[in-house]
């Protein structure tokens, strides 16, 4: 049942997995279910949604992905975009970054077992490492489910290299209402939205690309991202 799940949907989205792919897969299902019980992970537990809402959504971005690009993914949680990124294409490193060190001891342990050597976990806060030795040194930077966009871009585009991108897990394009010239105070640009249509709702993965160094007053310091951010959002109704 988990192998045809897993092999049927991620061919619906063009990724072709190999058996022993779907069964790394499958082993950390089991390894989540098992440290959520001691730590929170995920609310997701049955199988087929764990597998369309993690595994596939997160699957979404590879194909944005090139041989030996080197990732960062920011607010990497449980490890989500991480670790289908990194079980799917062995050739492309992810760096998982959180600022919860016991999701990174869990991510470095389970990569440790499931003998994944492209995937390394870090504990910091994505705007104190953005300022580091991490700054602009790699191809892409990605994330799901951390923040509004006006605030995950100012935490993203400190770690793209001039010329990389990044790619942001949204639902839809509405978070860049008002965005056009902050985009640029960040030296990046909006290069297009893909859209998916996966069996649980809408999907869109926002790809912006960096165009040169970013000014060094940025990342703010979190207080001050998230009390002024770049842009506001529209409140939805
Ligand atoms: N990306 C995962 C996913 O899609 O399942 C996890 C999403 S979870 C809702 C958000 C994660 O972002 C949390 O694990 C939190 O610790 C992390 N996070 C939020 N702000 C952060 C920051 N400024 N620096 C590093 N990690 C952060």
């Amino acid at each position: 049942m988990f192998f045809e799940t897993m092999n049927i949907e991620a061919e619906k989205i063009g990724v072709s997995l190999s058996k022993e792919q779907i069964n790394l897969f499958e082993t950390l299902y089991h390894d989540i279910l098992q440290a959520n019980e001691k730590f929170n992970l995920t609310a997701i537990k049955a199988q087929e949604e764990f597998i369309l809402k993690h595994y596939i959504d997160s699957l979404a971005g590879l194909r944005f992905l090139s041989g030996g690009d080197s990732v960062i993914d920011v607010g990497c949680g449980a490890g989500f975009p991480s670790f289908p990124l990194a079980i799917a294409k062995n050739d492309i490193k992810i760096t998982a970054l959180d600022s919860t060190s016991k999701k990174i001891a869990f991510l470095n342990e389970e990569a440790k077992k499931l003998n994944l050597k492209n995937l390394i976990g870090v504990a910091a806060r994505a705007e104190d490492a953005g300022k580091g030795a991490m700054r602009e040194s790699f191809d892409a930077a990605i994330s799901r489910a951390v923040a509004p966009l006006p605030i995950l871009l100012e935490l993203l585009a400190p770690f793209v290299k001039s010329g990389g991108k990044i790619l942001a897990y949204k639902t839809d394009e509405s978070e860049l209402e008002g965005a056009a010239d902050k985009l640029k105070e960040l030296s990046i640009k909006l290069t297009c939205t893909e859209r998916f249509n996966m069996p649980y709702g809408k999907r869109a993965i926002l790809i912006f690309e960096k165009e040169g160094a970013l000014l060094e007053k940025y990342p703010r310091q979190y207080g001050q991202i998230k009390k002024k951010p770049l842009w506001e959002i529209k409140e939805r109704t």
